[in-house]
């Protein structure tokens, strides 16, 4: 093999994915780039979905160009949903020790992506990424957000050593997975929150530049909230920019600090409720997206109620938009804008709320305080 591209972490020490492509026929690229990075085996993984979108012509193109690809087709569980548990995962590995593949190429959304980078990292391959809806920020992380025995569990993992983000395909993508993406990156209001909490309270290691690049991607994400809602090509590149920056900030960080705090814990738990229950999963983004807004009008009332905030967290609940604001952009773009319209009732929600920091122990989020200190 050989390969004239850096692995992660050769090229900066960090390991940003090297191309980056955001474009029309951006997926094109991807089999030209295997071949010239010395790529000549591929396992394109997908779900029968996104086999049918683009995993598929992947597979044959590289046969064309002379290569040599295998096609994995993730099966979906009991309930008819393909999630990253660990059948998933062990799946994967299976059909790379039978492909015996130089590299993986995700076709697909985030559960694809979370299955193949934790299937990569297991078996020290690299990835390549070909996402097929502005859904989530997790394109370009290295933390798997995996579910084992029903547990949400982050495990490390890798990033992708290259993203080709084709907006033929993603701007095709179905309405609900692109306002899933915008309500992922509407949960960095209360992510960013909680990491300046944390901070302030516990000592949590925080970044203050890794912080102002989600702040951007955000502001940029909200400001072209109208023609995302349009799903035009102009507001698709804006969501994925914006989704690609949040996960590059992740990367540079090294942990999900920047983009994930109480209203992705609250998401999570909702996730395993639905799982325990044998229910059809919701999508990741909209679920943060209604926790967000949840978790805003709760900071909200615990700050109006003079109860005690460090200064700077105080100035930030300050600036930070209501849950009624966040409804109505979630709703704007077509998503689900309440606990009901997800499907979680109101015992769920409340208990979510008072429980979700026992997602992430090693988190100090404002909800964690006010779980622990009911008194105060
Ligand atoms: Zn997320």
């Amino acid at each position: 093999m050989n390969r004239k591209h850096g692995t992660p972490g050769q090229r900066d020490g960090i390991g940003l994915p090297d191309p980056i492509r955001l474009k029309r026929g951006a997926a094109d690229e991807a089999v030209p780039y295997l071949l010239d990075a010395g790529f000549k085996t591929a396992l394109v993984v997908a779900d029968e979905t996104t086999a049918g979108v683009i995993g598929r012509r992947l597979a044959e193109r590289l046969g064309e160009a002379g290569g040599t690809a295998g096609l994995a087709v993730i099966l979906p569980n009991a309930a008819g949903d393909v999630v990253a548990d660990e059948a998933s995962v062990m799946q994967a590995i299976v059909e790379a020790q039978r492909v015996r593949p130089d590299v993986l190429v995700a076709a697909g959304s985030g559960t694809i992506h979370d299955i193949v980078r934790y299937a990569c990292y297991t078996i020290g391959l690299p990835f390549v990424s070909v996402p097929t809806a502005p859904s989530v920020d997790g394109f370009t992380s290295k933390g798997a957000p995996l579910l084992l025995r029903g547990e949400k569990i982050t495990l490390p993992a890798a990033a992708p050593i290259a993203v080709f983000a084709d907006l033929d395909v993603l701007c095709a993508a179905p309405q609900a997975l692109i306002a899933a993406g915008f309500g992922d990156m509407l949960g960095k209001y209360t992510s960013l929150f909680d990491w300046v909490y944390g901070r302030e309270t516990a000592g949590e290691p925080y970044d203050e530049e890794t912080a102002a690049m989600t702040r951007s991607a955000l502001a940029a994400c909200v400001s072209h909230a109208e023609a995302i809602s349009r799903g035009t090509e102009e507001g698709v590149r804006a969501l994925m920019q914006a989704l690609i920056e949040s996960g590059l900030a992740m990367l540079r960080f090294g942990q999900s600090h920047p983009a994930s705090g109480a209203e992705h814990h609250i998401s999570h738990y909702w996730e395993m409720a639905f799982l325990r229950a044998g229910r059809r999963q919701v999508l990741h983004g909209a679920k943060v997206g209604v926790a967000c807004a949840e978790v805003a009008d709760l900071y909200q009332r615990y700050a109006a109620e003079g109860k005690p905030l460090p200064g700077a967290c105080r100035r930030m609940l300050a600036d930070l938009p209501d849950g009624d604001w966040l409804r109505g952009l979630l709703r704007a773009v077509g998503g689900p804008a309440s606990a009901a319209e997800l499907g979680v009732e109101p015992e769920l929600r409340e208990r979510a709320l008072r429980e979700a920091h026992h997602v992430r122990p090693n988190r100090h989020t404002l909800l964690r305080t006010i779980n622990d200190n009911p008194n105060i």
